[in-house]
């Protein structure tokens, strides 16, 4: 691991992260004397994004992919682990520190109806970071700026709609002035939530197409989270699917979808023709989704998995290469899905 403060090789780094929080007593809990309830919501996160990176983050309701970028970006407490962005430990950061940081790591979010004020022309809405962090000395060096960010996005020509009112924008033009409020900030990291999905169908490659311009031409690292791995195969390097707070599969994204190798990955692939339909998300899942304070034991996902023995119910798996098929790369957290030991291969062979 990376001490605090020394150089990484990479943009972000995650080592170990844990969000745990307190749930309030209930009523039997208090009549039973017992202490409140603990929901482990992010649970031993390791994995990293680089510069020019899109990672996406892929799991259902209540999986803790969310709960994990915003721990990431330090905007909820985070338990124990590290989180080392640009090398500097975001969890030692002193409240002065985490501003500057910010600067660096900024949050796309997923409603661009409700991230922009309807009283705000668009310039006032973008220019709003660089007045908060008061990194321009000049009205003019502000509109330059302003207007940099609107172009990068595709909102040309710039001048006209810095003037313009939210109400006079497309969802997909608020989403670009949303995305432009971060960049005007000069970022290394993106952390875009679910940033397509309030939009309509047939204005979501646009933006998809936007993150992926930026992570190639900007050499922005992109933490993007969504529910829906059909998204995340189209643009993504690399895909991490979270399961009940922690990783179950993480692999190259053309992997990860042809050859899913977690049970959990091949039912929200299964799944992906029926949401894209219904639009219903993941109540089509089969099982119960998780629930962070009811932790089961042994692999978290045996309660839904078809393929469940005795030993998933006791015995956590690590994550660990996956068997051959999975085309390289993939690290998977399954009993039965990963490559047996080099030793047992060995004798397997007859070479040991
Ligand atoms: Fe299913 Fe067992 Fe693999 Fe968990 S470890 S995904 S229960 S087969």
């Amino acid at each position: 691991m990376s001490a605090a403060g020394s150089a990484s090789p990479h943009l972000l780094e995650v080592h170990g992260l844990s969000v745990h929080f307190a749930l309030k007593r209930s009523l039997a809990d208090r009549m039973g004397r017992r202490s409140g309830r603990v929901a482990r919501a992010v649970d031993g996160v390791d994995l990293f994004v680089d510069a020019g990176e899109l990672l996406a983050l892929v799991g259902e309701s209540g999986s803790g992919k969310t709960t994990l970028a915003l721990a990431a970006l330090r905007l909820v407490p985070v338990t124990s682990g590290t989180v080392l962005l640009g090398g500097r430990d975001v969890t030692r950061e002193s409240r002065g520190s985490l501003r500057s940081l910010r600067q660096k790591a900024q949050l796309v979010h997923q409603d661009p109806y409700a991230s922009l004020d309807p009283r705000l022309r668009v310039r006032e809405s973008v220019a709003e970071g660089l007045r908060i962090h008061k990194l321009t000395s000049s009205a003019e060096e502000e509109r330059s700026r302003v207007h940099a960010a609107l172009a990068k996005v595709g909102l040309t020509p710039a001048e006209t709609f810095a003037e313009r009112y939210p109400h006079q924008l497309s969802g997909g033009q608020r989403q670009r002035v949303a995305i432009a409020g971060s960049l005007v900030l000069g970022p290394s990291l993106l952390v875009a939530d679910e940033p397509v999905s309030m939009l309509d169908v047939s204005i979501r490659a646009g933006i998809l197409e936007l993150l992926d311009t930026l992570r190639r031409e900007e050499r922005l690292g992109i933490l993007m989270i969504t529910h829906d791995l059909a998204t995340a195969a189209h643009v993504a390097d690399r895909v991490a699917v979270m399961y009940h707070g922690m990783l179950v599969e993480l692999g190259p994204a053309r992997s990860v979808v042809d050859a899913p190798q977690h049970p959990y990955t091949q039912m929200l692939i299964a799944a992906v023709p029926r949401v894209q339909r219904e639009e219903a998300r993941t109540r089509t899942l089969p099982g119960e989704p998780p629930d962070a304070s009811r932790v089961p034991p042994g692999c978290r996902f045996h309660p839904r998995c078809p393929f469940a023995e005795e030993r998933c119910r006791v015995e956590v798996p690590a994550l660990l290469p996956a068997a051959a098929g999975s085309q390289g790369k993939t690290v998977v957290a399954c009993h039965l899905r990963t490559a047996a030991p080099a030793v047992a291969a060995e004798t397997a062979d007859g070479s040991a």
